[in-house]
C-alpha cells in the first residue's frame, strides 16, 4: 500500500469539506487500487479453522492456512464453549441492551468478573465491551490534567489514545528502552505525583515482550503506577497463560492489569484487573464502561466457559506455545528477521512497502492467510508480514507455511 496515500489521510485537514480525505482515500484504495494490493478486508466463509475458505476480492474462494488470526488457542468453535453461548441465549437473549450499571449486567458478568480476579490474584476485575474502549475508559478515568503518562513507543493505539483523552501530558520512552523510561522518570519534578507507565505485554506488532520486571521496579523506585496491556499475552504465554508479567515472575508487581478477550480466546471485549478501591472508582469514571452497553452475556458465558476448559486441560496453551517455537524455529532457521518474536505473533522483517504487498498476495495464492504491519500500524521501513499461530495448527501446515515463505523470501530477495 503506498504511504503517500496513508500519510494525507493522517495528516490534520486543512481547510477543506471533512469529506474530502475520504473521497481521496477512496478513490485510491477502492476506484483504483495498487495493483498487488489485495490485502485488507477478506471474507471469512466459515469460522476461523486451521484451514479456513475466505473471499478474496475478485470474488474467488479459497481454503487458506489461517496464519492470520489472533484466535491463538483454536477454540472458538469449542463444543463445550458453543454450549455455554447457546444456553445464555436462551437464558437472557442475543445482546445486554443496557450499560452494566443500569440493566446490562447479570450474574454471569459478575462470575465472570470474579473468576479474572482470582486468575491474576488481584482484588477485583472489571469487564469492558471492547479492548479499545476498556483502554480508552481506564486511562482516562485514572488520569487528569496534572498527571504524566509514560508510555513505550510501540504500545497499542487504544492506550495513546486512552491517554490523549485524559488530558494528561503524554511522554514516550524509546521502544523496550528501560535506560530511557528511567531517564525520562528522573526528569520529572518531585511535586509531579501523578505518574503512569503504560506498556504492553506482548507487542502486537513483533510478538515481543516488554521488560515487565524492570518496569515495576522503576515504577516502585520512582513513585510511579505500572499498567501493562497484555491483551496478546494473557492466556497464550506464561505458566497457564497468565501473561507476560507471569514469565518475569512478577504478576503481583504490576498495579492495573489490562487485558481483551478478543485474542486468544477468539472472542471480543476487554477487562482490567486490580485494587478493589480502583475498580470501584472506574465504574463511575471509566466513560466507556459507565456509557455503553454492556459486554453480551453470550460472550461472558463463553469467556466462562473458555477459563474452565483451559483450568481442566492447560495443555491446549502448552500445544499454542509449541507451535509458536516449532514456526519461529522454521523462519529463524530461514534467515528471516523475526524482530524478537516470543510469543503467537510471529512477524518477518520486509522493510519496503511494495514488496510487502506483493509478497501477501503470492502468499494468499499459494494459500496462505497472512497480515500485514505497515502505516499507520508501524513505520513503512518497518513494514512486516505478520503470522498469528494457532494452537491447532498441524506441523505439517506450519512447516508448508515456511516452505513457501522460504521460497518467496528468495523471490523478493529478503532472504
Ligand atoms: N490492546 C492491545 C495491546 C491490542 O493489541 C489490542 C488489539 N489489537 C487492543 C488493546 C484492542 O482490543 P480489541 O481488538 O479487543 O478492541
Amino acid at each position: 500500500m503506498s504511504d503517500k496515500i496513508f500519510e494525507s489521510y493522517l495528516k490534520p485537514a486543512g481547510n477543506e469539506c471533512i469529506m474530502e480525505k475520504a473521497k481521496n482515500l477512496y478513490k485510491h484504495l477502492i476506484e483504483k487500487p495498487p495493483v498487488y494490493f489485495d490485502g485488507l478486508g477478506m471474507v471469512l466463509l466459515e469460522a476461523v479453522k486451521p484451514l479456513t475458505r475466505v473471499r478474496r476480492r475478485d470474488g474467488s474462494e479459497q481454503n487458506m492456512i489461517m496464519l492470520g488470526s489472533n484466535s491463538f488457542l483454536g477454540i472458538n468453535t469449542h463444543p463445550r464453549i458453543i454450549a455455554a453461548v447457546k444456553k445464555s441465549y436462551d437464558k437472557y437473549g442475543y445482546g445486554a441492551g443496557s450499560p452494566p450499571l443500569y440493566s446490562g449486567q447479570t450474574e454471569l458478568h459478575v462470575e465472570l468478573e470474579e473468576r479474572l480476579a482470582a486468575f491474576l490474584g488481584t482484588e477485583k476485575a472489571l469487564i469492558f465491551p471492547s479492548g479499545y474502549s476498556g483502554n480508552l475508559g481506564v486511562i482516562s478515568g485514572l488520569c487528569r490534567e496534572n498527571d504524566v503518562i509514560i508510555c513505550d513507543s510501540a504500545n497499542h493505539a487504544s492506550l495513546f489514545d486512552g491517554a490523549i483523552l485524559s488530558g494528561a501530558k503524554l511522554k514516550c520512552y524509546l521502544h523496550r528502552n528501560t535506560r530511557h523510561l528511567e531517564k525520562i522518570l528522573r526528569s520529572l519534578p518531585d511535586s509531579q505525583r501523578g505518574r503512569l507507565i503504560i506498556s504492553d505485554g506482548v507487542f502486537s506488532m513483533e510478538g515481543s515482550f516488554a521488560p515487565v520486571d524492570e518496569i515495576c521496579e522503576l515504577g516502585e523506585r520512582y513513585g510511579a503506577k505500572v499498567m501493562i496491556d497484555d491483551a496478546h499475552g494473557f492466556f497464550a504465554v506464561g505458566e497457564n497463560g497468565r501473561g507476560t508479567a507471569s514469565t518475569f515472575g512478577c504478576v503481583n508487581k504490576v498495579d492495573i492489569h489490562y487485558g481483551t478477550f478478543s485474542k486468544a480466546l477468539g472472542a471480543v471485549g476487554g477487562f482490567c484487573a486490580g485494587p478493589a478501591a480502583m475498580i470501584e472508582y472506574l465504574k463511575y469514571y471509566a466513560r466507556s464502561y459507565f456509557f455503553s452497553s454492556a459486554l453480551p452475556s453470550s460472550i461472558a458465558a463463553g469467556v466462562i466457559e473458555t477459563i474452565k476448559l483451559l483450568e481442566d486441560e492447560p495443555q491446549i496453551i502448552g500445544k499454542l506455545q509449541k507451535n509458536v517455537s516449532f514456526f519461529k524455529n522454521l523462519l529463524d532457521e530461514a534467515g528471516f528477521n523475526t524482530m524478537g518474536s516470543r510469543s503467537a505473533i510471529i512477524p518477518i522483517l520486509i522493510g519496503d512497502t511494495r514488496i510487502l504487498g506483493k509478497f501477501q498476495n503470492d502468499l494468499f495464492d499459494a494459500g496462505i492467510f497472512s497480515n500485514i504491519g505497515t502505516t499507520p500500524a508501524v513505520g513503512s521501513k518497518t513494514c512486516r508480514l505478520r503470522f498469528n499461530v494457532m494452537a491447532n495448527h498441524s506441523r505439517a501446515q506450519l512447516r508448508e507455511a515456511a516452505c513457501c515463505l522460504e521460497k518467496l523470501g528468495n523471490k523478493y530477495g529478503i532472504l
